[in-house]
C-alpha cells in the first residue's frame, strides 16, 4: 500500500522528476539518475538507488514514495504464461499477463480496472467499469514483475479500452519507451482498441507506437451487435483515420480479427476484409475465439485460419495467425477479471 500524502514518483516523466526535487537545489542530472532507477530496475525505495547524493535520499523519503510495488498474487500456466494481479493504491484491482516465447518476453498489460465498453464476449466488460488506472499503476505492470528485467514487448491488451484512458495510455507508452525510462523500443510497444476516435487520433498524433483496432466482422450491423462501441465510432471511420496517418519506417498499425466458427469466417467476411483493408497497409491478426461460461460458439479451426490468411496474403495484405496463449488460467484475450467479483455474470 502507497503513502496517499506522498509523492509517487512512478509514472513521472524525468522533467517531472526534477521539477519536484529543483527547488532543493538538485540537478537534470540527479533526476535521470532517480528515473533510471525506477524504470530500469524497479527501485523499490530510495536508498537502494547508488548514484544520488544522500540528501536526496533524505528528501525523497521525507515526502516521495518510488511507487514501484509487486502484485498481490500470480498464477502460472503449463504453457509458462503467468498472471499477475496488482491492487493499487485506491484499491483498484487489475491484472497483467507475462508472456515468454522465446527470446521474446512480453507484458500484456490493463489500462482500466474493468471496462465500460461493454462487448459481450469479453469477460472483463462483464465485471464492469472500477476506474481509470493512472501511467503509474501502468508501467508498474511491467517493472514490478519479476521478470521485470527480461522484457522485450508490451502489449495493451488487458483489462481496459485504452483510448478510453488515453492521457495515462500516452503518459505510460513514453516512459516505457525514454531512454531514461525503460527504453523499449516504440516498435514493440502495441495499444490495442475497439476504437474511440478522439483517441485514435490523440494517439497517432501523440505517440509513435503501434495500434490494433479490434474488427470482429467488416460489416457494421454485425460489428455492433459484439463491439457497441461501433453505433457512435464506426470501424470505417478508424480505418480512415488509421490510413491518414503516414506509416513510420517502424510503426505497425494492424487489425485484430477473433474467428469464430460459422459466425464471422464465411468467404463472404473474407471480400468484406479485403474490401475494407485492401490497400491501406493495415495489417491483419487473426485469432483463435476463447469461449467463456455456457457460450455455445467455438474457434474457427485451423484451417480455416490458415485459409482467410492465404487469401489476404494473396490480395496483398499482410496477415498472420496468433498463437493462443494462458488459457488454463483465464489469462487469453478476453479472459481477464475472470477471477474477479461480477455483477453481470
Ligand atoms: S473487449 Fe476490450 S473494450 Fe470490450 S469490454 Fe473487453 S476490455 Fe473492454
Amino acid at each position: 500500500m502507497i503513502d496517499m500524502e506522498r509523492k509517487k514518483m512512478c509514472g513521472l516523466s524525468a522533467g517531472e522528476m526534477h521539477d519536484f526535487i529543483k527547488n532543493e537545489g538538485f540537478s537534470h542530472e540527479h533526476a535521470l539518475a532517480l528515473a533510471n532507477a525506477i524504470y530500469k530496475k524497479g527501485a523499490g525505495n530510495f536508498f537502494s538507488i547508488p548514484k544520488i547524493p544522500k540528501k536526496l535520499m533524505g528528501f525523497l523519503s521525507s515526502c516521495a514514495v518510488t511507487g514501484v510495488y509487486s502484485p498481490v498474487t500470480s498464477e502460472k500456466s503449463s504453457d509458462g504464461t503467468k498472471k499477475y494481479l496488482f491492487t493499487n493504491q485506491d484499491g483498484l484491482h487489475f491484472e497483467s499477463v507475462f508472456i515468454p516465447d522465446g527470446k521474446r518476453n512480453t507484458v500484456c498489460v490493463s489500462t482500466q480496472s474493468g471496462c465500460r465498453m461493454g462487448c459481450p464476449f469479453c469477460v472483463t466488460g462483464k465485471y464492469g467499469f472500477h476506474g481509470n488506472l493512472d501511467a503509474g499503476d501502468i508501467v508498474n505492470q511491467v517493472i514490478g514483475i519479476s521478470e521485470a528485467d527480461t522484457i522485450t514487448h508490451v502489449v495493451f491488451m488487458g483489462m481496459g479500452e485504452p483510448m478510453d484512458n488515453i492521457e495515462n495510455v500516452i503518459k505510460a507508452c513514453g516512459i516505457l519507451s525514454a531512454e531514461w525510462g525503460k527504453a523499449l523500443s516504440q516498435a514493440n510497444i502495441t495499444i490495442s482498441t475497439v476504437g474511440i476516435t478522439p483517441g485514435v487520433k490523440k494517439f497517432l498524433e501523440k505517440s509513435g507506437c503501434n495500434l490494433t483496432l479490434s474488427l470482429f466482422s467488416p460489416f457494421p450491423d454485425e460489428r455492433r451487435m459484439v463491439v457497441p462501441a461501433e453505433t457512435k465510432y464506426p470501424a470505417n471511420s478508424i480505418i480512415d483515420i488509421m490510413k491518414s496517418y503516414p506509416l513510420g519506417k517502424k510503426r505497425r498499425l494492424s487489425v485484430a480479427y477473433v474467428m469464430i466458427n460459422g459466425v464471422n469466417d464465411t468467404d463472404r467476411h473474407l471480400g468484406g476484409l479485403k474490401e475494407l483493408l485492401g490497400r491501406t497497409g493495415i495489417r491483419v491478426n487473426l485469432l483463435p475465439y476463447h469461449r467463456i461460461g455456457n457460450d455455445i460458439n467455438r474457434s474457427s479451426p485451423v484451417e480455416r485460419m490458415m485459409y482467410f490468411k492465404h487469401n489476404l496474403v494473396t490480395s496483398g495484405i499482410s496477415a498472420s495467425i496468433r498463437k493462443s496463449r494462458g488459457a488454463d488460467i483465464s489469462a487469453a484475450c478476453g479472459l481477464l477479471a475472470s477471477g474477479f467479483k461480477h455483477e453481470a455474470l
